[in-house]
């Protein structure tokens, strides 16, 4: 795209605190690394953060740093790296781009922090709600390090939540104290949960807030925004800093709204995405999409870190509640159900489902999903191809014309 053509793309102050956020959380953990005190869990994004946060750990999300990978454009050429060593090209590029860089000796938080190395994990504990490849990563991870590693292993394709399924789930995250006591060395407190629990709830409860600013008109809010913004959704719930920073970006979304300002300087067409982001594209998507007048304001991908069942007065099984009633978790009927309230609720005029080459756990165009849904709700529709983190997997012409042409087609309609 030329520099003339660019549309200009407005700055949210409170970004600034987030990046402040992000840089303190990092630097405390490689402080720890340093020190070797507080210990040191890495969770899952969506795996059992409260329980880590109780027991004292500091908490590493491994996947928010193959984002950064992502995002720096480094990932590309750190995928081979795991693939020499076997891990396939077609399995999540999240996974081989962290474990390249593990080889090469790299990492984006160099350059952002100056920090040399990711921190040593004193434990590693997944969650394969959102897909196996977790699992297959931090038990490499473990190996490595020669840390424990324990995990949850959830359902899929979940329809209905039922009790059934919060039993099992509850059992499997108390499972988890024991080991953690051990290795924390300090006794499990159900208070102390009571106490991230509430904390993550706020967190979310806050995060839910500011996406749901998108169904104002105009959004003061873009999906691009949030991709940025979410960092302390995923790495700080079950802290209050998160809660903090989060209260500052709504009252500046909230203010958008009552002066009529939106976060394009003109919203013609509003666009739900769902699927993953291209992490390495976001600037040039953001502003491919803003030069057409169409505001992406609304994902499945943020809405991820909503976790509304989260209640500290029953804090373990909550969590197995808002672990398992995830987008991720459920079938095709429960996410079209759900993608039906949110067209309406932030009154969209057309969907982009991006058809992550290396994440079929978050690409939900393969199974007729799209034709479905317009069929029953008259909304239009449109596949992207690409990949989280693999440039290679992305056409970056074949993006721009089929956007232009999609959003034609949503013009067309609507004269
Ligand atoms: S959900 Fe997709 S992107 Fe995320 S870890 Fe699993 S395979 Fe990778």
């Amino acid at each position: 795209m030329s520099e003339e053509k660019k549309a200009p793309r407005k700055k949210l102050a409170a970004a600034a605190d987030i990046n402040q956020f992000m840089r303190d959380y990092y630097l405390e953990l490689d402080a720890a690394a340093a020190a070797g005190s507080p210990k040191i869990a890495w969770c899952t994004s969506v795996g059992p953060a409260e329980i880590l946060r109780a027991m004292g750990f500091l908490v590493y999300f491994p996947e928010t740093h193959s984002a950064m990978l992502g995002a720096t454009r480094m990932a590309t050429d750190l995928i081979p790296e795991a693939n020499a060593i076997g891990y396939s090209p077609d399995i999540c590029s999240y996974l081989t781009a962290d474990i390249g860089a593990f080889l090469r000796g790299v990492t984006p938080l160099q350059k952002a922090f100056g920090i040399q190395s990711i921190p040593r994990p004193d434990v590693l504990v997944y969650n394969t709600n959102q897909c196996r490849d977790v699992q297959d990563w931090f038990v490499w991870y473990g190996q490595k390090f020669n840390a424990p590693v324990l995990g949850v292993h959830t359902y899929r394709g979940v329809d209905e939540v039922t009790d059934r399924h919060i039993v099992s789930i509850a059992k499997q995250l108390e499972a988890l104290i024991p080991p953690l006591e051990k290795i924390a060395g300090r006794r499990f407190e159900m208070e102390d949960l009571r106490r991230a629990v509430d904390l993550s709830r706020q967190c979310s409860e806050l995060w839910k807030q500011i996406l749901d600013t998108a169904a104002a008109r105009p959004s003061p809010i873009t999906f691009f925004d949030g991709t940025t913004l979410m960092g302390p959704a995923v790495v700080g719930r079950g802290t209050p800093k998160a809660v903090e920073v989060y209260r500052k970006l709504l009252a500046e979304l909230e203010e958008r709204i009552r002066r009529g300002e939106g976060a394009l300087e003109e919203e013609r067409y509003r666009i739900y995405w769902d699927g993953m982001p291209v992490w390495g594209r976001l600037s040039a998507h953001a502003q491919l999409f803003a030069s057409l007048r169409a505001n992406v304001l609304a994902s499945t991908y943020c809405n991820s870190w909503i976790f509304s069942a989260l209640d500290p007065n029953d804090p373990i099984p909550s969590m197995a509640r808002a672990y398992t009633e995830l987008f991720i978790v459920r079938s095709d009927e429960a996410k079209e159900d759900y993608i039906r309230r949110m067209l309406s609720f932030f009154q969209v005029d057309g969907i982009i489902y991006h058809d992550a080459k290396t994440c079929p756990n978050n690409s939900n165009c393969r199974y007729g999903m799209p034709q479905r849904l317009e069929k029953e709700t008259g909304i239009p529709s449109l596949i992207l191809n690409g990949d989280l983190n693999d440039l290679r997997l992305i056409s970056d012409e074949q993006t721009k014309t089929n956007v232009e042409a999609f959003i034609e087609q949503l013009e067309e309609r609507r004269r």
